[in-house]
């Protein structure tokens, strides 16, 4: 089958960005094409989670109807495909990061489990009373709550390091808050609810240069930005299989084989173990070690697909068609009186959070609803950051490169009808 995507590419050859038709694109989403509440579809909550394209759909469809069975145990057939798919969707993992081995890829169900597995592995094992992990006021409630539970275990505590009104980190004063007290830094790449890229080189350097660990949840980076852990210099990365165009309950945790290796499992069970007694058990070696139990195997597989689409696309392509939307909403949303933008970083990835003046947000969601466009309304599970900004809610339009200028033009027509209700 040929997809828009392969139409695309053999009609720009090695530039794509000057033939980036949208439409071909579209043409790669099912859902996108449907209506609802009698409109068509207008889809602008990527970042909570994005559609898929049928090459996703296909390779999850096609891994059940001709390769299911479960890995790494069987010596049958379907079990040697299986097995292969999904060490193939490591293998894709780990080129599509820059991780230098495909054993430092371990697929979790999402950011969110893979913070939870660095807090409980290297933070239980390296944490101690005293001692303190290095958050931002940006963060999403998955970098912050396993931190806390890991520093209440502990008497260790969390430090937040500031930002300005615009949302950016504020670079000094998180240089004067590392110390030798300081075990690991924690930190988001891109923000969900305000969209700041945050200055994550610099970060992971200051940080290094004090001897200190750095973990970046990717989880909202990897949709809009090419990631190259090396580059970056991390030592984790976490990655949402979901909100990059793969299935749901499937991402990535890279981690340095050096700390990983250094690192207890997370949970136990099958899989993990290289022998087990009653008496002792002894563990798998990396990746194995942090994945027990029969793992997303039809999620890596439709992740792996996932990565392939997004690289037919190209990064710099989508950063282009990214960058023109949110440009194009910037000036017309902020053209409108009442709104507010809340968060104008000036390195932002596609995402614009609105106030509009003596209007709720969930009445703002709710009233765009009715003309078929699906934004997100509430704390986007930044409640601490929202507290700072002396909010308890946003709108938000989060964009995908899918997306079009006419749906932006449709999000402001909606905003004026919003204020038009309440007026
Ligand atoms: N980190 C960020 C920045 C997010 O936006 C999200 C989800 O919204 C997560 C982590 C959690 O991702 P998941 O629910 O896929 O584990």
């Amino acid at each position: 089958m040929t997809t828009g995507r392969q139409n695309l590419a053999r009609r720009s050859g090695s530039d794509v960005k000057t033939v980036y038709d949208v439409q071909e694109i579209r043409a790669d989403f099912p859902i996108l094409h449907q209506t609802v509440r009698g409109k068509p579809l207008i889809y602008l909550d990527n970042a909570a989670t994005s559609q898929k394209p049928k090459a996703v759909l296909e390779a999850v469809n096609h891994f059940y109807t001709h390769d299911n069975s479960n890995v790494h145990r069987g010596v049958h057939v379907l079990s040697e495909r299986a097995t292969r798919a999904f060490e193939q969707a490591r293998l894709r993992a780990r080129q599509f990061i820059n991780a230098p081995e495909a054993r430092e890829i371990i697929f979790v169900r999402g950011s969110t489990e893979g913070v939870n597995l660095v807090a409980q592995t290297y933070g239980r094992q390296n944490v101690g009373p005293g001692d303190e992990i290095l958050i931002s006021t940006l963060e999403h409630h998955s970098n912050i709550v396993p931190w806390q539970m890991l520093c209440e275990e502990k008497q260790a505590r969390l430090r937040v390091i500031p930002i300005n009104d615009e949302g950016e980190i504020l670079l000094d004063e998180y240089e004067k808050l590392l110390s030798e007290k300081t075990k690991l830094v924690a930190m988001i790449h891109v923000s969900n609810s305000l969209g700041t890229i945050n200055p994550v080189r610099r970060v992971v350097e200051l940080a290094h240069l004090r001897g200190v660990p750095v973990l970046l949840d990717g989880a909202q980076a990897a949709p809009h930005l090419k990631i190259d852990v090396q580059e970056l210099g991390c030592d984790f990365y976490t990655i949402s299989g979901h909100k990059m165009f793969g299935p749901t309950g499937i991402g990535v945790l890279y981690g340095r084989t050096e700390l990983l290796d250094a690192m207890p499992p997370y949970q136990g069970g099958g899989e993990m173990i290289r022998s087990v007694s009653f008496e002792k058990t002894t563990y798998n070696q990396l990746p194995h070690k942090f994945e027990a139990g029969t793992p997303n195997i039809s999620g890596a597989v439709g992740l792996g697909a996932a990565m392939n689409y997004i690289s037919s696309i190209g990064y710099e392509a989508i950063a282009a068609h990214e960058h023109d939307l949110l440009e194009y909403a910037t000036a017309q949303l902020t053209s409108i009186p009442k709104v507010r933008l809340v968060g104008t970083a000036r390195q932002k990835a596609s995402v614009i959070s609105f106030t509009i003046e003596g209007v709720h947000a969930h009445d703002v969601g709710t009233i765009l609803d009715q003309d078929g466009i699906a934004v997100r309304a509430g704390h986007h599970c930044t409640q601490p950051l929202m507290e700072r900004l002396g909010l308890d809610a946003t709108a938000r339009a989060s964009f995908a490169f899918y997306n079009t200028r006419e749906e932006v033009d449709a999000l402001v027509e909606g905003v004026h009808r919003v204020i038009e209700v309440f007026d």
